[in-house]
């Protein structure tokens, strides 16, 4: 099984929006690009939804079989480990091993030593194609690079080995995960994680390593765009370096987990791409689910009443809904309207105050983190809000479908 060159991740809370999210897709398919849609779903956001992991598969087969299309499409068991792969072995094709928890863990010193002996070839400086400067490679950073990673690429072997023993070989595609942690990984680190790879036999067809900057939820990106667009052109040429030195699959790209809605670096990725010729995995996260409150805030009365209801619930539960994601989020909690004042605003306000258009002077980055993480009051009001989904769909897929193409694909793709 072989990924695509381009490929998209969508997320969806409540798994009600695959056909306008396909829909995107097949818009930039009768712009003659081809991108693999991957619908992605983590063990938190199944617990916290309520929702199982047959739930995405059947979203995704019935969104592909209705709309009749042939491309192709993935379910990404997200973010898994050992400790929560199993639930999700018989109905994703898409694997996220997750192994940044173990970045730093020391791995058994004959390892260490072997890894560094094996890689002592890279050692003076190596002229990557590509890339301005050589890198200076010396045994001391290779030491340190193993010790930094070896023991998580490990990991990601043992949890790799389990799922092939469970699903077989070649009947999944492999991503192998470093992004949530505070520091970056350099496109030297890189070359040593895929040197590391290699050797433990894990045949990773994307790997998202930490950028530079922050990636918060549903925001743009923060941080110096210069640099990382540097690194992340640096990235894929050592990625294609490490593919013709090492036994890795040739399709090996970069995945970028953004969290959404990463504009300011979109440009810098589609250049990149473009002058080498490479691919690119984009992951988003739950950001249909905002512009389902748009679509509800613009539907007025009910719902309109609902999504106030969620948003005072949201300012009321801040510590509880904020807690698991504080790496990712940066709120100014002082500059939220009241729920009081929130209230008063009309549907058009609303909708604009999530709405993540930079230009428009309603729009509210500290309102659109909180209703990004408040998804779990949604989830409580259980039918209510599905069915809220259900009777104003119409306005609701065209948000869905116009944010994915408009703002995401065609910066990155068209
Ligand atoms: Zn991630």
């Amino acid at each position: 099984m072989e990924l695509e060159k381009y490929s998209f991740g969508t997320g969806d809370r409540f798994g009600k929006q695959g056909s306008p999210q396909l829909q995107a897709i097949r818009k930039a398919e009768e712009q003659g690009v081809d991108i693999a849609i991957v619908w992605n779903k983590s063990h938190r956001e199944h617990l916290i939804v309520g929702t199982s992991q047959v739930d995405v598969r059947r979203e995704a087969d019935v969104a592909v079989k209705n709309s009749g299309w042939s491309g192709s499409y993935y379910v990404d068991a997200d973010h898994i480990g050992l400790s929560n792969v199993e639930n999700f072995l018989d109905h994703s094709d898409f694997f996220t091993l997750d192994v940044a928890d173990y970045i730093g863990e020391k791995a058994e010193e004959r390892d260490l030593s072997s890894f560094v002996d094996a890689c002592s070839f890279l050692s003076g400086h190596l002229h990557i194609e590509g890339i301005e400067e050589p890198l200076n490679i010396t045994r001391e950073k290779i030491r340190d690079s193993a010790e930094k990673y070896l023991f998580a690429v490990q990991r990601a072997a043992e949890i790799y080995k389990y799922i092939e023993s469970v699903k077989g070989k070649d009947t999944f595609i492999t991503e192998v995960s470093m992004d949530e942690t505070e520091e970056p990984q350099t496109p030297e680190e890189l070359l040593f994680i895929l040197a590391a790879l290699t050797g433990q036999k894990v045949p990773a067809q994307t790997i998202a390593p930490k950028f530079t900057g922050r990636f918060n939820k549903g925001i743009d990106y923060q941080g110096d765009v210069e640099q990382f667009n540097r690194e992340f052109s640096d990235d894929i040429c050592v990625i294609r370096h490490a593919v013709s030195l090492f036994d890795l699959p040739n399709n090996l790209k970069l995945s970028v987990h953004s969290g959404s809605d990463k504009f300011s670096i979109y440009p810098g990725i589609r250049k990149a791409i473009e002058l080498h010729g490479a691919g690119v995995h984009v992951k988003t996260a739950g950001t249909t689910w905002l512009e389902e409150l748009i679509g509800l805030a613009e539907s007025g009365d009910s719902s309109l009443d609902l999504v106030k209801d969620i948003y005072a619930a949201s300012f009321s539960r801040f510590d509880e809904l904020c807690g698991p994601y504080a790496s990712v989020i940066d709120i100014e909690r002082n500059l939220l309207p009241s729920p009081e004042e929130f209230s008063r605003w009309n549907d058009q306000k609303i909708a604009q105050s999530i709405c993540h258009d930079m230009s428009c002077s309603d729009y509210d980055k500290n309102i659109r983190q909180l209703l990004h993480v408040g998804y779990k009051v949604a989830a409580e009001y259980g039918t209510t809000y599905l069915q809220a989904l259900e009777t104003h769909k119409d306005v609701i897929g065209r948000h869905v479908c116009t944010n994915l193409f408009e703002k995401h694909i065609t910066p990155l793709f068209l």
